[in-house]
């Protein structure tokens, strides 16, 4: 189906919160850009100019758009938000790019996966319903019983998988941008997980375009994981990050403004920039970490000596015991340790805490 009228665009989020369903529909919005729906809340986009369906050899044809209005094709980018369905600044800023497409006043020049994940949790106000979405990625899905969030993983899987396989044969480099809030506070509010592999460490210029977007520390990791972003880092080579953003309020009460370095950076990235070249001309450097342990619940023995409270990133010297698990104790080894995420009610088996030292 084609429908150049309907602004896919525009209704992306009220299409959702209202529960409209358009089922794998497809069309091209009137701003130009070619639509398909693949789920609910997810949106393949292809700028105008780049044919969706085009191969290699028809970008020859004499018929291609004049340079300016070339698409610039770097990136395939995965933009995804609302894993966890409380999380709404992170919708409210995908939602404002996608209606300055459709509204003209962003050109898209970029080839991009706009992923809104849970989008039951974003109706109900909440993080997550019966399991947290952002802990059933590569993989984890099959391993437990069958529900909306297992069928939601799968789903996204098969859909990013489709998505990085390209459509022209061309390669191109893979990024996905995970943006999240969080629950607790933070020394550095705004802050990116980093995941790469020991064969494909993430690169520098990532951290500096991480930096550009106004985050204040990032923390590097090849713990492998069950996140979203693991999943393309690991899977498909992208260069990837979870985003945290400052903390979680509801849909329209987010100061926006503490948002405004991640929306700019963004827009750069998608209408053809470069992310990390600021408007302002300043270049910033995010304080750099990377995991050196995580603290994980084995018993019902287990302790962590961190109140729930505590702000994210917060210092512990050497020798510091953090938690104890019967016989196991957990001290601090390096001259400092941060912890991030600490969480002294997780179920067994599961991280209860990460601690990360300076790069
Ligand atoms: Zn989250």
């Amino acid at each position: 189906m084609t429908d150049a009228k309907r602004s896919a665009l525009r209704h992306w989020l009220s299409d959702v919160r209202e529960s409209r369903d358009h089922p794998h529909d497809a069309g091209i919005d009137p701003c130009g850009v070619h639509w398909q729906r693949h789920a609910e809340g997810v949106l393949e986009l292809t700028p105008s100019g780049m044919d969706a369906t085009a191969t290699t050899s028809d970008a020859a044809d004499g018929k291609s758009p004049s340079a300016a209005e070339q698409p610039s094709h770097r990136y395939d980018a995965v933009l995804s938000c609302g894993i966890h369905g409380d999380e709404t600044a992170p919708i409210e800023i995908v939602d404002g790019i996608l209606r300055d497409i459709a509204d003209g006043k962003l050109t898209l020049r970029e080839r991009v996966l706009v992923v809104l994940g849970n989008p039951d949790a974003v109706r109900a106000g909440k993080r997550y319903l019966e399991y947290d979405l952002n802990r059933l990625f590569q993989g984890a899905h099959a391993k437990r019983a069958e529900s909306p969030a297992v069928q939601r993983a799968r789903e996204l899987e098969v859909i990013v998988a489709q998505f990085f396989a390209g459509v022209d044969g061309v390669r191109r480099q893979r990024r996905h941008v995970d943006m999240h809030t969080a629950i607790r506070a933070s020394l550095f509010p705004r802050f990116a997980v980093v995941p790469g592999t020991p064969e494909r460490p993430p690169r520098a210029a990532w951290f500096d375009a991480l930096a550009a977007a106004d985050i204040e520390a990032t923390m590097r990791t090849e713990q492998p994981s069950v996140t979203f972003s693991y999943y393309t880092c690991a899977r498909f080579g992208a260069e990837s990050c979870t985003l945290e953003l400052g903390k979680v309020a509801p849909f329209g009460e987010n100061p926006l403004a503490d948002f405004a370095g991640i929306d700019a950076a963004l827009r750069r990235w998608l209408s053809g920039g470069d992310m990390a070249a600021r408007e302002d001309g300043q270049v910033l450097q995010a304080r750099r970490f990377r995991v050196a342990a995580e603290i994980v619940r084995r018993t019902d023995a287990f302790v962590l000596d961190v109140p729930a409270d505590t702000p994210n990133f917060t210092a512990y010297p050497a020798g510091t015991v953090l938690a104890r698990d019967g016989e196991n104790t957990y001290t601090v080894s390096h001259p400092e340790e941060r912890i991030v995420f600490p969480n002294p009610d997780v179920a067994n088996g599961l991280r209860a805490g990460v601690m990360v030292v300076p790069e």
